[in-house]
């Protein structure tokens, strides 16, 4: 089997799984999307779900950020981890909007990382959901997921981004990374994935490899 039909299963199969693909941060806007992005690194959706309605209440609005310290901010999201760095780069990133792009969002990877604290993780998210772009959200399930069922073979983010890219239909690509993360919480987790109810074990690299592994050793 090919990688691309391999991918081509995988696609499948989560699509059956999954019907309905979609991210599972809480957001408005496209600024509230960013902001949560932002927010999310190092720390869980369902965590940041819990802090962004008290945040959004009390920042409301682009400007609203821009005109605040990091310190204001800081307060809001406090349990979301390195809370300091991420309130800096969040009044930074809407001073940027405002100043240089007119309070709009950019919708490309090359300007969306431009602004502080952004990388191509979120500015995927942000072309995939906000743009309806292709996008590959290469973030920690993906890179896992992918790797066990050996449609990529780095732990780099950007590798990763690019061997999917090369992989995976364009109008598919960004709904893929969202089941990807629905499956890696219910199926194929980072310490015990559920092979043997795994809809994909016929075709992962991963679970032929072990099974391989315990006939050797039986025999
Ligand atoms: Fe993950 Fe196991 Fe499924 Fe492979 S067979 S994708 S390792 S759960």
């Amino acid at each position: 089997m090919t990688q691309k039909q391999r991918a081509a299963t995988a696609i499948a199969a989560l699509e059956n799984l999954y019907p309905q693909a979609q991210c599972s941060l809480t957001a408005d806007t496209p600024l509230q999307l960013l902001i949560a992005t932002r927010l999310s690194a190092q720390c869980t959706d369902a965590r940041v779900n819990l802090v962004t309605p008290a945040l959004f209440a009390r920042f409301p609005t682009l400007e609203a950020f821009a005109d605040a310290t990091p310190e204001e901010v800081g307060e809001y999201i406090r349990s979301c981890g390195l809370y300091k760095t991420k309130a800096k780069d969040i009044v930074a990133m809407c001073q940027m909007l405002r100043d240089v792009y007119g309070g709009h969002i950019p919708d490309t990877i090359e300007e969306l990382t431009k602004l502080p604290g952004v990388g191509r993780k979120t500015a995927n998210l942000i072309c995939g959901d906000v743009y309806g772009k292709p996008a590959v959200v290469a973030d920690t399930h993906c890179i896992r997921i992918t790797g066990r069922l050996g449609l990529t073979d780095s732990k780099d983010p950007h590798k990763v981004e690019m061997q999917l890219k090369r992989l995976l239909p364009p109008e598919k690509s960004n709904a893929f990374c969202h089941r990807v993360v629905l499956f890696g919480r219910d199926i194929c987790t980072a310490r015990s994935p559920q092979c043997e109810r795994c809809p994909l074990s016929a075709v992962c690299r991963e679970n032929n490899r072990t099974a391989k592994t315990s006939k050797t050793n039986v025999q």
